[in-house]
């Protein structure tokens, strides 16, 4: 499961938490390893060895959930903490042996180690999804397993010596409680992680990078989503385009027209409602589905973002743009049709001169008659 985390680090640009937590499973697992195939006599003598690499593995995870919440994992006083623990680990190997001494030790290090950076995982719980409460909690748990584990071993396991621990139940449960506990947590961190990559995916697969408004197959998706599910209400839609965008950029340059691009979609976005979708629909084209009363409140609403546009001054250059619209009412729900009906429109306010909304007059007189 390390080597996983590893892999999805170096090869797949995963967090870089994953990169310490791969650490903290792979270098425990070598020191357990290790301890498989020594004599009781050689596990005395590499104890502070053995010893610092779980050490080490707790303080890599704990790092690794530090970084995953932006937080403090206070690796000073871990470094200490462990300075401490080796030192005690070589006095009960070396001078005296004692065995469950020295597990005792490494336990509550390794649960100390581990609880300090628990203020910085639930400082600022809220807005936390349940799956990333359910990482949170997880670990929570696996702390506080540890500090158990100490207890178990000085109520239950103390003056035992190597060769009665390995027939002892609470040894028993307690490794199997260990591992059980190891790879719950990665699975529930890597599905975690699957996850979030598939959210983000998704929302990069939606969104146009320079605007950061939705792109053309992002504004899609929206909008028949926000059409089948409020059926009932108005929508307008409608579609922006800058006018002598050529220009502009013949003149300035393409850098000082992509920081047009820029603003102006934020001048769109300020001028509607959050429930509004306004994307870009290509080039120097902006489109948005309006949910208003009728057509007059549609028209106020692009009166509002065209002045906006013309009155601002745009860029370090400070130009000035202006733009051309045209509004559809989407009729039966068929927005595809609306932007055919949008875009000829606005094609006939370009006609017109430019810097003005195309309406659709038939409409404006059914609404005005009715
Ligand atoms: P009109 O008033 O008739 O719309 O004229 P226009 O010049 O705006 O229209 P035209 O379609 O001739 O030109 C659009 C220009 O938009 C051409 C293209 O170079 C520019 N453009 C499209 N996408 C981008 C972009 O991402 N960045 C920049 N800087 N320019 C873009
Ligand atoms: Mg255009
Ligand atoms: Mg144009």
């Amino acid at each position: 499961m390390g080597s996983l985390f590893l892999i999805c680090h170096y090869f797949y640009q995963a967090p870089k938490y994953l990169f310490w937590l791969g650490l903290g499973y792979i270098v425990p697992s070598f020191s357990l390893a290790a301890q498989s195939f020594m004599s009781n006599s050689e596990l005395a003598l590499s104890a502070p060895l053995l010893g610092g690499m779980y050490l080490f593995g707790a303080w890599a995870s704990a790092y690794a959930m530090a970084l995953r919440k932006k937080g403090h994992a206070h690796s000073y006083w871990c470094l200490g903490l462990i300075a401490i623990a080796l030192l005690l680990l070589s006095y009960f190997s070396y001078v005296d042996n004692q065995l469950w001494i020295r597990m005792l030790i490494l336990n509550s290090t390794i649960a100390t180690v581990e609880s300090l950076v628990l203020f910085s995982i639930f400082k600022n719980y809220q807005n936390i999804d349940i799956f990333n409460k359910i990482v949170d909690f997880s670990y929570f748990f696996i702390v506080i397993y540890t500090f158990t584990r100490s207890l178990i071993i000085y109520l239950f396991l103390s003056d035992i010596d190597a060769d009665m621990l390995v027939t002892s139940v609470w040894w028993l449960i307690m490794l199997a409680a260990s591992i059980f506990l190891s790879m719950w947590f990665a699975i529930v961190l890597l599905g975690t992680l699957v996850r979030d990559i598939i959210h983000k995916l998704n929302d990069e697969r939606q969104k146009d990078p320079l605007t950061n408004l939705l792109n053309r197959r992002g504004f899609y998706e929206k909008a028949k989503s926000v059409l089948s599910y409020t059926s009932q209400d108005t929508h307008f839609l409608l579609m922006c385009d800058i006018d002598h965008f050529k220009q502009i950029n013949d003149q300035y340059g393409h850098l000082i027209g992509d920081s047009i691009l820029q603003q102006v979609g934020e001048i769109i976005r300020e001028n509607v409602r959050g429930q509004d979708l306004v994307g870009r629909f290509g080039g120097e084209e902006f489109i948005l589905l309006l949910k208003v009363k009728d057509q007059y409140h549609a028209y106020a609403i692009a009166e509002r973002i065209r002045i906006a546009i013309e009155t601002k001054r745009l860029s370090v250059s400070k130009i000035s743009v202006t733009a051309s619209f045209g509004l559809a009412q989407i009729v039966e729900q068929d927005f595809i049709r609306a932007i055919g009906v949008a875009d000829q429109l606005l094609y006939s306010a370009k006609q017109s001169g430019r810097n003005c909304i195309g309406l659709d007059c038939t409409q404006m007189i059914s609404t005005a008659l009715n």
